[in-house]
């Protein structure tokens, strides 16, 4: 039995940790990657709000929730809009399925590392006791406030983040700086779906506050994302950094495969504490599969082979995955 296996291939597609099993006897050779993006979504699209607007709770979340979609909120507890709605967003919004991301305590800016080591506590504790079943230590999403002084240096900058596990989220891009129509809006959908890649959209005020988008367009937004969400992965910028991570630094290998099993090894360097989520898989099977299982642990599930693949969700913690075939 020949087995290769290319550990890091990168192809145009951006397909890392393939594997791919070969036998010298012309049985069969199985080939299993990790899809560029979960659930083998074309593109990942993400919606941010800065600032904890009394509009994102009036106007922006109900939408979200009327469609199911995930927005992720950068709040400064220590400002007078979020205790304006201090009872929604620690007791009612963590229960709809949003996420929460560090915009500092106070959004002042920080003049010392000092300063700055407080400011990012602090809204860390408030996002911890919103999300206080969460007991885990886990990344949050910092998005740095604009306008206001910065005075540390990239090194001061990256060692707070490094202590509360915060992760710098892309460079804001929103309406009304970097998009100024809604058609330039809808096409922010498009661009991710063409490119493969991830697209975002930041907001400050939705239908009020400051900054603000009006309504119209944010719903206009809505359906459009909504429309896709087959092709469309609609996430928070933790999840898309995990899936991101996680699939550059994992690799698959083949342990033993016949034409009614394969046996693969997944090996993921990412620290296992924090990158915790599911990569979703793809592995050829013989032709006349129909239907498999799959076990991960103490983990099994399921699923229908369709052309001549077998799509799953793999915990990157679990390491042996058996596929089997069911008659
Ligand atoms: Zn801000």
């Amino acid at each position: 039995m020949k087995t290769t296996i290319l550990s890091t291939l990168t192809t145009a597609t951006m397909l890392t940790g393939i594997a791919f099993a070969g036998n010298d006897n012309g049985q069969f050779e199985s080939k299993t990657e990790i899809l560029k993006w979960k659930d083998g979504k074309q593109a990942v699209f993400m919606l941010e709000f800065d600032d904890s607007c009394v509009t994102h709770v009036k106007n922006a979340i109900p939408e979200l929730q009327k469609r199911g979609m995930v927005g992720t909120f950068y709040i400064n507890p220590g400002n007078g809009p979020f205790k304006n709605q201090e009872n929604a967003w620690e007791n009612e919004i963590p229960a709809t399925g949003m996420e929460y991301g560090n915009h500092t305590f106070t959004h002042k800016g920080v003049l010392t590392k000092e300063e700055f080591d407080k400011e990012a506590k602090q809204c860390n504790d408030t996002i911890n006791k919103c999300f206080s079943q969460r007991n885990k230590r886990r990344l949050i999403s910092f998005g740095r406030p604009g306008g206001v002084p910065w005075e540390i240096s990239n090194e001061e900058n990256s060692a707070v983040l490094k202590k509360y596990d915060l992760v710098e989220r892309p460079a804001f891009f929103g309406y009304p700086f970097h998009v100024k129509t809604k058609d330039e809006m809808l096409q922010l959908v498009d661009k991710a779906l063409d490119k493969g890649e991830m697209g975002h959209h930041d907001f400050h005020g939705v239908g009020g506050d400051w900054l603000s988008t009006p309504m119209d367009m944010f719903i206009a937004l809505l359906d459009k994302l909504e429309t896709n969400k087959d092709r469309l992965w609609i996430t928070d910028p933790i999840s898309y950094h995990k899936y991101l991570t996680e699939r550059n630094e994992t690799t698959i290998s083949i342990i033993k495969e016949s034409k009614k099993q394969i046996e693969i090894k997944l090996t993921c360097k990412s620290d296992s504490e924090l990158y915790d989520l599911p990569l979703t898989l793809a592995t050829t099977t013989p032709e006349n599969w129909r239907k498999c299982t799959i076990q991960q642990g103490q983990l099994k599930t399921t699923l229908p082979v369709a052309g001549g693949r077998v799509v799953y969700s793999a915990n990157p913690l679990t390491s042996e995955i058996i596929i089997k075939s069911i008659p």
